[in-house]
């Protein structure tokens, strides 16, 4: 997305709630055994993840691929089973409840997927794939028609397109079909696993908006994983970044982009175009490469890449607290000296 057309996101309920409460969330998964070799570690794709979104709310997941924020976003639905932690929605811990109980609460907690073109069946026209969460939870015929052509025109589509095909739709579209879909049973939370990163830069923007205006409109909160740093300018009211599957620093949205304090962030940052090409950011690139998840390094995990690492980084691993509470949602940074 450019960074021209930089905007404000949707403004928060005044007073917000929380509706998603992630403790200590941890996804390891076992290391494959090989003959004649020791049983390696686990590896720690998320490990001790806690945050909060609050309702109408988007928390933006960012950092490097690999460094957990999908899993993340996936553990908290359960698409993914967490290996421990704690995720309430609305108050009610979601990592106990029985299979068919889950099932029920997921009409609160839906996904749209990165890849359009993958997570749309083509066997189905467009009015079933949309109607399809409905049709689950027990919509008649006449009602789902009803509400899937209020909900094509909600995300621009015409509704006389029900019975097409997704091949039959662009890639902005077929978006525009799982962001539908996502919205059918009027959830509270939808997770956005990338939902724009498949698509052409020229129509990132449109979708991005549509998300922020459905937000306006109807007061969902969205668990937002992206790694385009300008398109999560656009659309979070808070971010958090992640290396190496633990949250380093969260903040709200200008906070964070203004005046980081982790040394990953300031790095991560660097890298997103600024509005006014005549006072260009400085560049700072990472350090080596990560780290396996399988063998974080001891201490704060990210000293063997940062620039300012002490003796007491490899030691001692740094806690995520508040800096700064004045700003929405407070400041939290996990690092020793900043
Ligand atoms: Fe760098 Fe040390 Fe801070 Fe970790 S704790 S980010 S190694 S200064």
């Amino acid at each position: 997305m450019n960074a021209a057309v930089l905007d404000s996101m949707a403004p928060l309920a005044e007073a917000s709630t929380t509706l998603l409460e992630v403790a200590n969330l941890k996804k390891h998964y076992a290391a494959p055994k090989r003959w004649l070799t020791k049983q390696q570690p686990p590896v720690q794709a998320v490990d001790g993840v806690s945050f909060t979104v609050a309702r109408g709310e988007t928390l933006s997941l960012v950092g490097e691929s690999g460094c957990g924020k999908t899993t993340t976003a996936k553990s908290v639905m359960r698409l993914i089973e967490p290996t421990s932690g704690s995720v309430q929605l609305d108050g009610e811990e979601l990592t106990t409840l029985s299979p068919e109980n889950m099932r029920l609460r997921r009409r609160d907690v839906q996904i749209i997927f990165q890849d359009p073109y993958a997570s749309l069946s083509p066997r189905l026209e467009a009015g079933e794939i949309v109607g399809e969460p409905l049709r689950n939870f027990g919509m008649s015929r006449a009602e789902r028609h009803e509400r899937v052509t209020w909900l094509f025109g909600k995300v621009g589509l015409r509704p006389e397109s029900v019975t097409r095909f997704p091949h039959e739709f662009s890639g902005g579209q077929r978006q525009r079909l799982g962001i539908a879909r996502a919205l059918a049973l009027n959830p509270k939370l939808i997770v956005c696993d990338e939902p724009v990163s498949a698509l052409d830069v020229s129509v990132q923007a449109q979708v991005v908006n549509l998300l922020m205006d459905l937000q306006a409109e109807f007061g969902i909160a969205y668990l937002f994983v992206a790694h385009d740093l300008a398109v999560v300018r656009h659309i979070s009211h808070r971010v958090a970044v992640m290396y190496l599957g633990r949250i380093v620093e969260v903040a709200d949205r200008d906070t964070l982009f203004s005046a980081p304090r982790h040394p990953y962030t300031e790095i991560l940052l660097s890298a997103v175009p600024v509005p006014n090409p005549r006072t260009p950011a400085k560049r700072m690139l990472l350090q080596g490469d990560p780290p396996s998840p399988a063998n974080p390094p001891s201490g704060c995990r990210f000293h063997t890449r940062c620039s300012i690492a002490k003796d007491i980084c490899k030691q001692q691993d740094p806690t995520l607290s508040e800096r700064d509470s004045a700003s929405t949602g407070g400041h939290w940074v996990a690092c020793h000296f900043r």
